[in-house]
Protein backbone atom coordinates (compact mmCIF):
# COMPACT_ATOMS: atom_id res chain seq x y z
CA UNK A 1 0.00 0.00 0.00
CA UNK A 2 2.67 2.74 1.06
CA UNK A 3 4.97 1.03 -1.66
CA UNK A 4 2.25 2.28 -4.37
CA UNK A 5 1.85 5.60 -2.37
CA UNK A 6 5.36 6.15 -3.02
CA UNK A 7 5.45 5.13 -6.46
CA UNK A 8 2.88 7.58 -7.29
CA UNK A 9 4.72 10.29 -5.76
CA UNK A 10 7.58 9.62 -7.93
CA UNK A 11 5.90 8.56 -10.42
CA UNK A 12 6.68 11.55 -12.64
CA UNK A 13 10.60 11.29 -12.27
CA UNK A 14 10.60 7.38 -13.32
CA UNK A 15 8.76 8.43 -16.63
CA UNK A 16 11.79 11.28 -17.76
CA UNK A 17 14.08 8.99 -19.56
CA UNK A 18 17.88 8.79 -17.99
CA UNK A 19 19.49 9.99 -20.37
CA UNK A 20 17.60 13.27 -20.00
CA UNK A 21 18.03 13.38 -16.06
CA UNK A 22 21.67 13.18 -16.46
CA UNK A 23 22.03 16.03 -19.43
CA UNK A 24 19.63 18.09 -16.85
CA UNK A 25 22.06 17.32 -14.21
CA UNK A 26 25.06 18.70 -16.44
CA UNK A 27 23.22 21.52 -17.03
CA UNK A 28 22.30 22.42 -13.37
CA UNK A 29 25.54 21.47 -12.44
CA UNK A 30 27.41 24.50 -15.44
CA UNK A 31 24.29 26.39 -13.71
CA UNK A 32 25.56 26.05 -10.24
CA UNK A 33 28.97 26.18 -10.87
CA UNK A 34 29.00 29.63 -13.04
CA UNK A 35 26.92 31.24 -10.20
CA UNK A 36 28.61 29.81 -6.98
CA UNK A 37 32.03 29.96 -8.07
CA UNK A 38 34.27 27.86 -5.86
CA UNK A 39 31.66 27.64 -3.58
CA UNK A 40 29.79 25.16 -5.78
CA UNK A 41 32.56 22.53 -4.33
CA UNK A 42 30.29 21.95 -1.84
CA UNK A 43 28.20 19.16 -4.41
CA UNK A 44 31.50 17.73 -4.92
CA UNK A 45 30.81 14.59 -2.63
CA UNK A 46 27.76 13.96 -4.28
CA UNK A 47 29.91 13.37 -7.39
CA UNK A 48 32.68 11.49 -5.16
CA UNK A 49 30.09 9.28 -3.75
CA UNK A 50 28.85 8.28 -7.46
CA UNK A 51 32.30 7.55 -8.59
CA UNK A 52 33.15 5.57 -6.13
CA UNK A 53 30.03 3.46 -6.59
CA UNK A 54 30.32 2.71 -10.82
CA UNK A 55 34.26 1.96 -9.63
CA UNK A 56 33.00 -0.60 -7.01
CA UNK A 57 31.31 -2.21 -9.67
CA UNK A 58 34.54 -2.43 -12.36
CA UNK A 59 35.75 -5.77 -11.35
CA UNK A 60 32.98 -7.80 -10.16
CA UNK A 61 31.24 -7.00 -13.37
CA UNK A 62 33.84 -7.19 -15.64
CA UNK A 63 35.22 -10.38 -14.42
CA UNK A 64 31.45 -12.31 -14.07
CA UNK A 65 30.53 -10.93 -17.54
CA UNK A 66 33.46 -11.63 -19.23
CA UNK A 67 33.39 -15.49 -17.91
CA UNK A 68 29.37 -15.68 -18.86
CA UNK A 69 29.91 -14.58 -22.63
CA UNK A 70 32.80 -16.74 -23.05
CA UNK A 71 31.15 -19.59 -21.77
CA UNK A 72 28.09 -18.95 -23.80
CA UNK A 73 30.12 -18.17 -26.69
CA UNK A 74 31.68 -21.94 -26.85
CA UNK A 75 33.88 -21.22 -30.17
CA UNK A 76 37.53 -20.73 -29.70
CA UNK A 77 37.91 -19.73 -33.40
CA UNK A 78 35.05 -16.91 -32.64
CA UNK A 79 36.44 -15.77 -29.87
CA UNK A 80 40.24 -15.51 -31.76
CA UNK A 81 37.88 -13.36 -34.72
CA UNK A 82 36.32 -11.15 -32.01
CA UNK A 83 39.87 -10.21 -30.69
CA UNK A 84 41.68 -9.71 -34.20
CA UNK A 85 38.63 -7.48 -35.23
CA UNK A 86 38.60 -5.55 -31.92
CA UNK A 87 42.41 -4.68 -31.73
CA UNK A 88 41.78 -3.95 -36.08
CA UNK A 89 39.81 -1.43 -35.29
CA UNK A 90 40.54 0.08 -32.39
CA UNK A 91 43.96 0.91 -34.26
CA UNK A 92 43.09 2.06 -37.23
CA UNK A 93 40.30 4.52 -35.64
CA UNK A 94 42.82 5.57 -32.93
CA UNK A 95 44.92 6.56 -36.41
CA UNK A 96 41.82 8.45 -37.83
CA UNK A 97 41.75 10.51 -34.72
CA UNK A 98 45.29 11.66 -34.43
CA UNK A 99 45.09 12.57 -38.36
CA UNK A 100 41.88 14.92 -37.13
CA UNK A 101 44.09 16.37 -34.59
CA UNK A 102 46.19 17.29 -36.65
CA UNK A 103 44.50 18.15 -39.81
CA UNK A 104 42.03 20.54 -37.76
CA UNK A 105 45.26 22.06 -35.78
CA UNK A 106 47.41 23.01 -38.88
CA UNK A 107 44.16 24.85 -40.59
CA UNK A 108 42.99 26.61 -37.11
CA UNK A 109 46.42 27.44 -35.86
CA UNK A 110 45.48 27.76 -32.22
CA UNK A 111 48.90 28.23 -30.70
CA UNK A 112 49.80 30.88 -33.02
CA UNK A 113 50.34 34.10 -31.52
CA UNK A 114 49.70 32.58 -27.61
CA UNK A 115 52.41 34.24 -25.45
CA UNK A 116 52.17 31.57 -22.04
CA UNK A 117 55.51 31.61 -20.41
CA UNK A 118 56.58 28.08 -18.39
CA UNK A 119 58.94 27.21 -16.47
CA UNK A 120 57.41 23.95 -14.26
CA UNK A 121 60.06 20.88 -14.57
CA UNK A 122 58.71 17.91 -16.42
CA UNK A 123 60.59 15.08 -17.44
CA UNK A 124 59.87 12.65 -20.03
CA UNK A 125 58.12 9.52 -19.15
CA UNK A 126 59.58 6.03 -19.53
CA UNK A 127 57.58 4.48 -22.03
CA UNK A 128 57.28 0.57 -21.06
CA UNK A 129 58.70 -2.17 -23.44
CA UNK A 130 56.19 -3.96 -26.02
CA UNK A 131 57.63 -7.56 -24.12
CA UNK A 132 57.35 -6.07 -20.87
CA UNK A 133 53.71 -5.08 -21.18
CA UNK A 134 52.97 -8.51 -23.10
CA UNK A 135 54.79 -10.57 -20.28
CA UNK A 136 52.42 -8.69 -18.20
CA UNK A 137 49.12 -9.29 -19.44
CA UNK A 138 49.19 -12.81 -17.65
CA UNK A 139 48.34 -12.21 -13.82
CA UNK A 140 50.77 -14.49 -12.05
CA UNK A 141 48.07 -14.32 -8.86
CA UNK A 142 44.81 -13.24 -9.87
CA UNK A 143 43.29 -12.78 -6.89
CA UNK A 144 46.03 -9.82 -6.59
CA UNK A 145 44.96 -8.66 -10.51
CA UNK A 146 41.05 -8.47 -9.13
CA UNK A 147 42.70 -6.91 -5.75
CA UNK A 148 44.27 -4.11 -7.89
CA UNK A 149 41.59 -3.54 -10.73
CA UNK A 150 44.19 -4.63 -13.13
CA UNK A 151 41.89 -4.99 -15.87
CA UNK A 152 44.26 -6.72 -18.63
CA UNK A 153 45.09 -9.13 -16.18
CA UNK A 154 41.57 -10.20 -15.12
CA UNK A 155 40.68 -10.19 -19.06
CA UNK A 156 43.09 -13.07 -19.37
CA UNK A 157 42.09 -14.79 -16.35
CA UNK A 158 38.78 -14.76 -17.13
CA UNK A 159 39.29 -15.82 -20.58
CA UNK A 160 41.14 -18.59 -19.50
CA UNK A 161 38.57 -19.85 -16.59
CA UNK A 162 35.42 -19.23 -19.00
CA UNK A 163 37.28 -21.75 -21.82
CA UNK A 164 38.35 -24.19 -18.95
CA UNK A 165 34.53 -24.32 -17.77
CA UNK A 166 33.10 -25.09 -21.25
CA UNK A 167 36.05 -27.59 -21.62
CA UNK A 168 35.12 -29.56 -18.71
CA UNK A 169 31.30 -29.26 -19.67
CA UNK A 170 29.06 -31.34 -17.02
CA UNK A 171 31.28 -29.86 -14.06
CA UNK A 172 31.63 -26.67 -15.00
CA UNK A 173 27.92 -26.23 -15.00
CA UNK A 174 27.27 -24.89 -11.18
CA UNK A 175 30.30 -22.52 -11.24
CA UNK A 176 28.69 -20.96 -14.56
CA UNK A 177 25.27 -20.83 -12.98
CA UNK A 178 27.23 -18.42 -10.01
CA UNK A 179 28.75 -16.77 -12.25
CA UNK A 180 25.40 -16.30 -14.33
CA UNK A 181 23.72 -15.40 -11.16
CA UNK A 182 26.07 -13.22 -10.24
CA UNK A 183 26.43 -11.27 -13.45
CA UNK A 184 23.08 -10.65 -13.16
CA UNK A 185 23.40 -8.83 -9.60
CA UNK A 186 25.72 -6.62 -10.89
CA UNK A 187 23.68 -6.07 -13.73
CA UNK A 188 20.88 -4.86 -11.54
CA UNK A 189 23.38 -3.17 -9.07
CA UNK A 190 24.76 -0.95 -11.97
CA UNK A 191 21.27 -0.24 -12.70
CA UNK A 192 20.73 0.98 -9.10
CA UNK A 193 24.08 3.04 -9.16
CA UNK A 194 22.89 4.58 -12.80
CA UNK A 195 19.35 6.08 -11.02
CA UNK A 196 22.23 8.05 -8.55
CA UNK A 197 23.72 9.19 -12.22
CA UNK A 198 22.50 12.42 -12.38
CA UNK A 199 23.13 13.90 -9.12
CA UNK A 200 26.79 12.59 -9.15
CA UNK A 201 26.94 14.35 -12.73
CA UNK A 202 25.43 17.65 -11.20
CA UNK A 203 27.99 17.54 -8.22
CA UNK A 204 31.15 16.94 -10.48
CA UNK A 205 30.34 19.26 -13.16
CA UNK A 206 29.49 21.99 -10.52
CA UNK A 207 32.76 21.45 -9.31
CA UNK A 208 34.31 21.91 -12.29
CA UNK A 209 32.71 24.67 -13.45
CA UNK A 210 32.86 26.60 -10.60
CA UNK A 211 36.86 26.29 -10.34
CA UNK A 212 37.54 27.32 -14.01
CA UNK A 213 37.03 31.06 -14.31
CA UNK A 214 37.06 32.89 -17.85
CA UNK A 215 40.25 34.13 -16.56
CA UNK A 216 41.82 30.92 -16.61
CA UNK A 217 40.48 29.68 -20.20
CA UNK A 218 40.12 32.25 -22.24
CA UNK A 219 43.94 32.81 -23.21
CA UNK A 220 43.63 28.97 -24.26
CA UNK A 221 39.83 29.26 -25.80
CA UNK A 222 41.55 28.67 -29.52
CA UNK A 223 42.79 25.35 -28.29
CA UNK A 224 40.02 24.46 -25.89
CA UNK A 225 37.76 25.31 -29.03
CA UNK A 226 39.70 23.22 -31.43
CA UNK A 227 39.66 20.08 -29.18
CA UNK A 228 36.12 20.17 -29.00
CA UNK A 229 35.60 20.78 -32.29
CA UNK A 230 38.06 17.99 -33.64
CA UNK A 231 36.14 15.43 -30.63
CA UNK A 232 33.12 16.22 -32.30
CA UNK A 233 33.67 16.14 -35.59
CA UNK A 234 35.50 12.44 -34.78
CA UNK A 235 32.23 11.54 -33.08
CA UNK A 236 29.71 12.97 -35.35
CA UNK A 237 31.45 12.34 -38.72
CA UNK A 238 33.93 8.91 -38.31
CA UNK A 239 32.18 7.21 -35.92
CA UNK A 240 28.78 7.40 -37.24
CA UNK A 241 30.11 7.03 -40.56
CA UNK A 242 31.49 3.66 -39.56
CA UNK A 243 28.61 2.62 -37.94
CA UNK A 244 26.39 3.07 -40.66
CA UNK A 245 28.83 2.15 -43.88
CA UNK A 246 30.64 -1.09 -42.33
CA UNK A 247 27.77 -1.21 -39.59
CA UNK A 248 24.87 -0.66 -41.47
CA UNK A 249 23.18 0.53 -38.64
CA UNK A 250 21.67 3.94 -37.85
CA UNK A 251 24.22 6.15 -36.23
CA UNK A 252 21.85 8.14 -34.36
CA UNK A 253 20.88 4.94 -32.53
CA UNK A 254 24.07 4.60 -31.70
CA UNK A 255 24.62 8.35 -30.51
CA UNK A 256 21.17 8.17 -28.16
CA UNK A 257 22.35 4.32 -26.85
CA UNK A 258 26.12 5.71 -25.84
CA UNK A 259 25.15 9.02 -24.46
CA UNK A 260 24.58 7.95 -20.65
CA UNK A 261 27.96 6.72 -21.21
CA UNK A 262 29.41 9.34 -22.74
CA UNK A 263 27.80 12.42 -20.29
CA UNK A 264 29.42 10.31 -16.93
CA UNK A 265 32.58 9.82 -19.08
CA UNK A 266 32.75 13.38 -19.79
CA UNK A 267 32.00 14.39 -16.03
CA UNK A 268 34.18 11.98 -14.49
CA UNK A 269 36.91 12.15 -17.23
CA UNK A 270 37.96 8.42 -16.26
CA UNK A 271 37.11 6.02 -19.40
CA UNK A 272 38.39 2.97 -16.93
CA UNK A 273 35.54 4.39 -14.38
CA UNK A 274 32.90 4.80 -17.12
CA UNK A 275 33.23 1.37 -17.97
CA UNK A 276 29.94 -0.13 -16.27
CA UNK A 277 27.95 2.23 -17.44
CA UNK A 278 29.50 1.31 -20.96
CA UNK A 279 28.72 -2.05 -20.60
CA UNK A 280 25.16 -1.00 -19.42
CA UNK A 281 24.44 1.09 -22.77
CA UNK A 282 25.97 -1.36 -24.90
CA UNK A 283 23.82 -4.59 -23.52
CA UNK A 284 20.41 -2.55 -22.59
CA UNK A 285 20.49 0.41 -25.39
CA UNK A 286 23.21 -1.29 -27.80
CA UNK A 287 21.81 -4.37 -28.21
CA UNK A 288 25.41 -6.19 -28.17
CA UNK A 289 25.75 -9.27 -26.53
CA UNK A 290 27.24 -10.27 -23.13
CA UNK A 291 30.22 -11.87 -24.34
CA UNK A 292 31.21 -9.14 -27.14
CA UNK A 293 30.49 -6.66 -24.61
CA UNK A 294 32.48 -7.56 -22.01
CA UNK A 295 35.67 -8.29 -24.01
CA UNK A 296 35.58 -5.32 -26.20
CA UNK A 297 34.60 -2.74 -23.75
CA UNK A 298 37.11 -3.66 -21.18
CA UNK A 299 40.03 -4.03 -23.54
CA UNK A 300 38.99 -0.54 -25.10
CA UNK A 301 38.65 1.08 -21.97
CA UNK A 302 42.27 -0.19 -21.80
CA UNK A 303 43.95 0.37 -24.71
CA UNK A 304 41.75 2.49 -26.92
CA UNK A 305 41.96 6.10 -26.15
CA UNK A 306 41.07 7.93 -29.72
CA UNK A 307 40.16 11.24 -27.84
CA UNK A 308 43.56 10.82 -26.06
CA UNK A 309 45.06 10.78 -29.36
CA UNK A 310 43.61 13.35 -31.22
CA UNK A 311 44.09 15.66 -27.78
CA UNK A 312 48.48 14.99 -28.61
CA UNK A 313 47.92 16.25 -31.89
CA UNK A 314 46.34 18.79 -31.15
CA UNK A 315 48.71 19.89 -28.24
CA UNK A 316 51.75 18.71 -29.79
CA UNK A 317 51.12 21.13 -32.92
CA UNK A 318 49.99 23.70 -30.36
CA UNK A 319 53.07 23.90 -28.73
CA UNK A 320 55.38 23.77 -32.02
CA UNK A 321 53.40 26.82 -33.05
CA UNK A 322 53.17 28.70 -29.82
CA UNK A 323 57.01 28.41 -29.56
CA UNK A 324 57.56 28.41 -33.44
CA UNK A 325 58.63 25.63 -34.18
CA UNK A 326 58.63 24.68 -37.94
CA UNK A 327 57.74 20.66 -38.16
CA UNK A 328 58.67 18.25 -40.91
CA UNK A 329 56.63 15.71 -42.82
CA UNK A 330 58.97 12.98 -40.61
CA UNK A 331 57.77 14.99 -37.51
CA UNK A 332 54.42 14.72 -38.12
CA UNK A 333 54.92 10.67 -39.23
CA UNK A 334 56.46 10.68 -35.47
CA UNK A 335 53.64 12.28 -34.50
CA UNK A 336 51.17 9.86 -35.35
CA UNK A 337 53.27 6.64 -34.68
CA UNK A 338 53.82 7.94 -31.07
CA UNK A 339 50.68 9.36 -30.20
CA UNK A 340 48.68 6.00 -31.07
CA UNK A 341 51.56 4.35 -29.17
CA UNK A 342 51.13 6.43 -25.84
CA UNK A 343 47.34 6.44 -26.12
CA UNK A 344 47.49 2.71 -25.95
CA UNK A 345 50.15 3.12 -22.91
CA UNK A 346 47.45 6.20 -21.19
CA UNK A 347 45.55 5.14 -18.16
CA UNK A 348 41.55 5.52 -17.88
CA UNK A 349 41.90 7.69 -15.23
CA UNK A 350 41.85 11.48 -14.80
CA UNK A 351 45.02 13.31 -16.30
CA UNK A 352 46.69 10.16 -18.05
CA UNK A 353 46.87 11.62 -21.20
CA UNK A 354 48.56 14.46 -19.80
CA UNK A 355 51.59 12.46 -18.35
CA UNK A 356 52.30 10.58 -21.70
CA UNK A 357 52.23 13.62 -23.87
CA UNK A 358 55.97 13.93 -22.71
CA UNK A 359 56.46 11.31 -24.79
CA UNK A 360 55.40 12.56 -28.21
CA UNK A 361 57.06 15.86 -27.44
CA UNK A 362 59.95 14.04 -26.35
CA UNK A 363 60.28 12.27 -29.47
CA UNK A 364 60.40 15.27 -31.46
CA UNK A 365 62.18 17.66 -29.42
CA UNK A 366 59.65 20.13 -28.06
CA UNK A 367 60.49 21.83 -25.12
CA UNK A 368 58.70 19.56 -22.17
CA UNK A 369 58.18 22.42 -19.79
CA UNK A 370 55.71 24.04 -22.47
CA UNK A 371 53.47 20.70 -20.67
CA UNK A 372 53.05 23.27 -17.95
CA UNK A 373 50.94 25.78 -20.16
CA UNK A 374 48.28 23.18 -20.64
CA UNK A 375 47.98 21.04 -17.32
CA UNK A 376 45.98 24.23 -15.76
CA UNK A 377 43.06 23.53 -17.77
CA UNK A 378 43.52 20.22 -18.63
CA UNK A 379 40.50 19.00 -16.69
CA UNK A 380 38.20 20.49 -19.38
CA UNK A 381 40.73 18.64 -22.57
CA UNK A 382 39.93 15.78 -20.38
CA UNK A 383 36.36 15.44 -20.29
CA UNK A 384 36.25 16.05 -24.51
CA UNK A 385 38.73 13.47 -24.92
CA UNK A 386 37.75 10.74 -22.35
CA UNK A 387 34.23 11.26 -23.80
CA UNK A 388 35.35 10.38 -26.85
CA UNK A 389 37.45 7.54 -25.99
CA UNK A 390 34.16 5.85 -24.29
CA UNK A 391 32.46 6.58 -27.06
CA UNK A 392 34.78 4.86 -29.47
CA UNK A 393 35.18 1.95 -27.30
CA UNK A 394 31.32 1.60 -27.90
CA UNK A 395 31.47 2.16 -31.84
CA UNK A 396 34.03 -0.46 -32.14
CA UNK A 397 31.68 -3.19 -29.96
CA UNK A 398 28.86 -2.23 -31.66
CA UNK A 399 30.40 -2.80 -35.16
CA UNK A 400 32.26 -6.30 -33.66
CA UNK A 401 28.68 -7.00 -32.04
CA UNK A 402 27.13 -6.72 -35.57
CA UNK A 403 29.79 -8.41 -37.48
CA UNK A 404 29.38 -11.48 -35.37
CA UNK A 405 25.78 -11.54 -35.06
CA UNK A 406 26.05 -10.69 -31.48
CA UNK A 407 23.97 -7.85 -31.69
CA UNK A 408 20.23 -7.68 -31.63
CA UNK A 409 18.88 -5.24 -34.13
CA UNK A 410 15.35 -5.12 -32.07
CA UNK A 411 16.87 -3.56 -28.98
CA UNK A 412 19.56 -1.29 -30.86
CA UNK A 413 16.68 0.20 -33.14
CA UNK A 414 13.68 0.17 -30.42
CA UNK A 415 15.23 0.65 -26.75
CA UNK A 416 14.16 3.69 -24.72
CA UNK A 417 17.60 4.26 -23.72
N1 LIG B 1 41.14 10.64 -18.83
C1 LIG B 1 41.28 9.84 -20.02
C2 LIG B 1 40.45 8.59 -19.90
O1 LIG B 1 40.15 8.16 -18.83
C3 LIG B 1 42.68 9.48 -20.31
C4 LIG B 1 43.45 10.72 -20.61
O2 LIG B 1 43.78 11.45 -19.69
O3 LIG B 1 43.69 10.98 -21.79
O4 LIG B 1 40.07 8.03 -20.90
Amino acid sequence: MQETATQEKFGWWRRIALWQKILAGLALGVLAGALLGETASVFKPLGDIFINAIMMLIVPLVFSTLVVGITSMRDPQKMGRIGARTIILYLVTTAFAISIGLVLSTLLQPGVGVGLSFDAEVSANEAPSLMSILINLVPRNPIDALANGNIMQIIVFAIGLGISLTLIGEKGEPVMKVFDSFAEAMYKLTGLVMAFAPFGVFGLIAHVSGQYGLEILLPLAKLIGVVYLASILHVLVIYSGFISLMGRLNPVRYLKGSLDAIVVAFSSASSAGTLPVSIRCAQKNLGVSEGVSGFVLPVGATINMDGTALYQGVVVLFIAQMTGTDLSMMDYGMIVATGTLASIGTAGVPGAGLIMLSIVMAQIGLPLEAIAVVAGIDRILDMARTSVNVAGDLMVTTLVGKSEGELNEEIYNTSRS
